[in-house]
This record gives C-alpha cells, sequence and structure tokens, in this order.
C-alpha cells in the first residue's frame, strides 16, 4: 500500500538522513527503484512528472503498475506515490487518482497566489492523509543556460510557505535541475542555515541532486535536508547501460534482440544508483 511521505520525512529530519525522490519514466524504472530500497531496507518515494505521466498513459495506470508491482514484488518499505513540480490541476489529478503524496509548485507565482492555493492543497491534503511539499522562490534549471549559481530562496518567504501546514518544503539553495555547469559555485550552505532556522522541524528538500558532491550533499543533511531528488543521474546510467549492450553487440547475439534483455543493462544501471544514493542519504536500513 502507498504511504503518505510525512512520516518517513519526519522519522528523516530528526535522525539527520535523507529519503530519497527517484523520479520515474516506465516500468523498468519502477520495478529498478522498488528492488533496490526493498534490498537496501530504505523507505523510497517515487517521483512522477506530469511530462512523464502524460508518456506512461495518465496518473491512474501509474498508480494501479505501482502497486500492482508492489503486490507482485512483495515490497514491505514505506513507498510514496509523489507528483512532481505539479499545477494546481495536475494536483487535483493525482488526489483523484490516488497519489499518496503531491508537491505544488506555485515558485513562479506571484508570493500571495503561492500562499493561496498552497493552503487550499493543505486543507484538501490533510483531509485524505497525502503529504503536501510546496516550493519558495526559484531554483533555476538546464533552461538557464550557463549561469554558475542556482537562484536562492529567502528565508522569510520561506517561513511564510511553511506556517502553512505542508509537509515538506523545497526552497532554492544554489542547486540547478540536469546537468550543473562547469562554473558552479556549489551549494549555498548559508542559505539553507538561515532557512531552517526561519522553518525549525520542516523537512526540506533538495532539488536537482544529480551531479551536486558527496560532501556537499551530507552537509545539507546535517543543516535540515531530509528528502533528496535524484532524476538525471538514472537517466544517464540507464542510457549509457544500454548503450553498452548494443556497442557490445549483445542485441545481435541469439535472442538478444529481446527488450527483457535489450533494456537489462540500463535496468540494473538504475538499480545500482539508487543502491548508491540510499548509502549516500543515509536511508538504508531506516524501513
Ligand atoms: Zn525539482
Amino acid at each position: 500500500m502507498l504511504v503518505s511521505a510525512e512520516k518517513m520525512l519526519k522519522k528523516a529530519k530528526s535522525e539527520h538522513y535523507a529519503v530519497g525522490q527517484f523520479n520515474i519514466n516506465n516500468l523498468e524504472w519502477i520495478k529498478a527503484i522498488l528492488l533496490a530500497s526493498q534490498e537496501m531496507k530504505a523507505p523510497v518515494i517515487l517521483g512522477v512528472s506530469e511530462g512523464a505521466a502524460k508518456y506512461m498513459c495518465g496518473y491512474k495506470t501509474i498508480v494501479d503498475m505501482v502497486e500492482g508491482m508492489m503486490e507482485e514484488l512483495n515490497i514491505s518499505v514505506p513507498v510514496a506515490l509523489h507528483l512532481d513540480h505539479g499545477s494546481y490541476e495536475a494536483c487535483q489529478k493525482c488526489i483523484d487518482a490516488g497519489f499518496s503524496s503531491i508537491m505544488y509548485d506555485g515558485s513562479h507565482e506571484a508570493l500571495e497566489d503561492n500562499i493561496r492555493k498552497t493552503k487550499e492543497l493543505v486543507e484538501i491534503t490533510k483531509k485524505k492523509g497525502i503529504s503536501l511539499e510546496a516550493e519558495v522562490g526559484s531554483i533555476g534549471g538546464e533552461e538557464d543556460g550557463v549561469i554558475g549559481r542556482g537562484e536562492c530562496a529567502d528565508p522569510t518567504e520561506c517561513k511564510q510557505i511553511a506556517d502553512l501546514g505542508i509537509t515538506m518544503l523545497a526552497a532554492g539553495i544554489g542547486n540547478i535541475h540536469g546537468k550543473y555547469p562547469e562554473n558552479w559555485e556549489g551549494l549555498s550552505f548559508d542559505t539553507l542555515d538561515q532557512i531552517q532556522k526561519q522553518t525549525g522541524d520542516m523537512p526540506l528538500v533538495l532539488h536537482g541532486g544529480t551531479g551536486i558532491p558527496d560532501e556537499m550533499v551530507q552537509k545539507a543533511i546535517t543543516l535540515g535536508v531530509a528528502k533528496i531528488n535524484v532524476n538525471t543521474e538514472c537517466q544517464l546510467v540507464f542510457a549509457e547501460g544500454t548503450r553498452e549492450y548494443i556497442e557490445e553487440g549483445k542485441d545481435l547475439e541469439g535472442k538478444g534482440f529481446d527488450p527483457r534483455k535489450l533494456l537489462s543493462y540500463g535496468t540494473e544501471a538504475i538499480k545500482e544508483k539508487v543502491i548508491e544514493k540510499i548509502k549516500l542519504f543515509g536511508s538504508q536500513g531506516k524501513a
């Protein structure tokens, strides 16, 4: 059964480790992440972007696929199914479809609009026992090109959003989505420290986890980050694994063209990457 992310994140924040959010794209992704989490006895959050949901034929299909797989694979660790960077409309759809967690991303709206819509979703999700992530300010991203510095959130605005009754808070601390530019200045621990001081027990979320040096990730966890989103890194190792399979000529040997074989290297690579991240985040054995 899918669970809200609330309990797992409160525990993570108080025991100073982070729960990984791994974004899913298809059956192989879900399977690899669930198996890795079970093997590590780690709680896990499966992230779904609106684009990935469209690709996977809708939120309902995803809920059914994840639940079916958990049953079939005997997954006993806590699993939250979470909408990543959702619009207000997508949040509504996910709540109806049976997601156990959502992120409403009002970071590009005026603060008062972000506050108003987040507040509405707090009411709805509280009644249903669904966890809610909100975001303050802008986090930067690939589309920003060659900037060396990700954007930082205003700690006072963070407190305003955190006080609305949300479960977890995403705030920019110099992190960037996608691949980091060569001239990236690193995370702003000063900003993170101020945000944590303002928001107290609130589990903080670090987006754009791909390419942040391990020691920076660990330091962020000591400063209150309790959820870390990983997406691009799994995509990169999946592509690499699949390339290797084909370059070794495996698809041309016997029945190597069978998709179950063709995708096996990439799938295994995702599983290994998730295990590596769980160890880094310290969530191993915390289920
Ligand atoms: Zn993100």
